[in-house]
């Protein structure tokens, strides 16, 4: 075990979980450097911090504790936590949009709208509590939405799924990852991600005591490198985890790229784990679930949730779709995780899920403006803007403004510009993938998008 005084004093843990990244070795394959961590190693990176700028980020149970309940004092001690998560960290999504209320900044940083959901579904969720539907839900979702997650997916991508034994509904879809990770994996089984990858997928796998083996997504189109991809995978290979359309990036898997990773998939017998959050912002491009593909359904998870679609981030209501192999493990693990997700909500959610298609089309359009606004500003800026297919992110390359890394600019941003944006570097196995990259989110009100750019234009010079 090591020292856990070391966890309050190391520099590296002051940015949160995924700078000090623990790499266990890199080497080269065809060019490109594959980076694989274990969680029995760990190295420190040096990788800048923003933590430090934080109000109150407590390094000592003494300062979580007041920060709790401000009369309580006890003699300060080194905060604890298991080996398995001791280099995660607060979020980096809650580091900006608690930076973004000290610094009164314009937050395009964490992805979750400023503006409200629909009317039909919050007075389905008010009717539903008026109706009592109030105690515990059945562990595997309420029927109506199982069934009504199934209508979705069929409408969806054609494929036909029993609701009882091939829908599980989960709190948000970071639980249904979670779930398919601790129930399908298990302790040092290969997984393979696309860096940059969602901060949820490297502590999740950690805490199945997985292998991770990271491939790098590289701008301007983020392309998966194929040759790349084949020299990885293997038979040892247990699951394949991908995020279409992607955060941070906004790309989106071509029928081209899911087809080869399947056909290596089903060659190597390996699951697929995907993340489907943004399926209805799919601008650029039609969204393609790989559970369609030929011979896929039988070997994928396909994750989704209703707050992207439905501007509900904080309702928490996901669902993991697999065959009934598959789903007997995701339950297993989400009957202990949480048991069942909160009952009125998920009435709410058969609602929405029934939305005409009109629903759709209007949110649709609504996030083309938006996007085109926030586009159009960070080119106008001076940003390289690379171009976003789906999600409502769009990541740019910062470096004509001078600075030595995301962190940096990041912090300048904030400080000096008043706007967040989301350093990437956080969201890779190596950190020095991402330094030149920053987020920027587009799920905010047309003012608020206009305002950050205008604030950006006047105070961010290129050097
Ligand atoms: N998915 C959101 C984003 O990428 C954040 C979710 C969270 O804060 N955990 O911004």
């Amino acid at each position: 075990m090591s020292n856990p005084l070391a966890h309050t004093l190391k520099p590296s843990s002051l940015l949160g979980f995924s700078i000090s990244k623990q790499l266990q070795f890199k080497r080269s394959i065809n060019n490109s450097t594959v980076y694989t961590r274990s969680n029995s190693r760990r190295r420190i990176s040096h990788y800048p911090s923003l933590m430090a700028s934080l109000p109150g980020a407590p390094t000592t149970e003494k300062d979580a504790v007041s920060i709790q309940n401000g009369s309580t004092q006890i003699e300060p001690r080194p905060l604890q936590v298991a080996k398995r998560l001791e280099n995660f960290k607060t979020t980096i999504f809650t580091q900006m949009s608690m930076l973004a209320i000290k610094h009164g900044a314009i937050n395009l940083g964490q992805g979750f709208p400023n503006f409200d959901g629909p009317e039909f579904v919050k007075e389905a969720a008010i009717q539903a509590i008026k109706d009592g539907k109030n105690q515990y839900a059945r562990g595997y979702g309420v029927a109506e939405f199982n069934d009504a997650v199934a209508a979705r997916f069929r409408k969806d991508t054609g494929l036909v799924v029993d609701p009882e034994k091939e829908v599980t509904v989960t709190t948000g879809c970071t639980e249904a990852i979670a779930a398919t990770m601790l129930g399908l994996i298990n302790p040092g089984d290969e997984v393979i991600v696309f860096a940059p990858f969602y901060d949820s997928y490297q502590a999740t796998l950690s805490m199945a005591g997985a292998k991770i083996r990271s491939i790098t997504l590289r701008p301007p189109d983020f392309a998966v490198p194929i040759d790349q991809f084949r020299s990885i995978i293997s038979k040892n290979t247990r699951a394949v985890l991908i995020n279409t359309p992607h955060n941070p990036t906004g790309k989106m898997f071509s029928r081209e790229e899911l087809s080869i990773i399947a056909s290596l998939c089903i060659e190597n017998d390996v699951l697929v784990f995907t993340d489907e959050v943004y399926d209805k912002l799919a601008f650029e491009m039609d969204h393609i679930s790989m559970a369609s593909l030929p011979g896929m359904y039988e070997r994928t998870v396909t994750m989704n949730s209703l707050g992207k679609t439905f501007s509900l981030t904080g309702w928490k209501i996901g669902w993991a779709i697999a065959p009934p192999h598959l789903t007997w493990g995701v339950r297993q693990a989400h009957s202990f995780l949480t048991f069942a997700t909160s009952t009125p909500m998920q009435w709410a959610a058969a609602v929405a899920l029934r939305a005409p298609d009109s629903y759709f089309e209007e949110l649709k359009r609504d996030y083309l403006a938006k996007k085109a606004i926030l586009v159009e500003g960070l080119h106008a800026v001076g940003f390289k803007v690379f171009p976003s297919s789906g999600t409502y992110f769009v990541v740019v390359d910062h470096t004509p403004f001078g600075f030595e890394n995301d962190i940096a600019f990041c912090e300048h941003l904030i400080k000096e510009v008043g706007v967040v944006a989301i350093p990437t570097s956080v969201f890779y196995l190596n950190p020095e993938d991402g330094k030149n990259l920053v987020r920027f989110t587009f799920c905010k009100d047309e003012e608020t998008l206009r305002s950050a750019v205008e604030r950006m234009k006047e105070k961010l010079k290129r050097k």
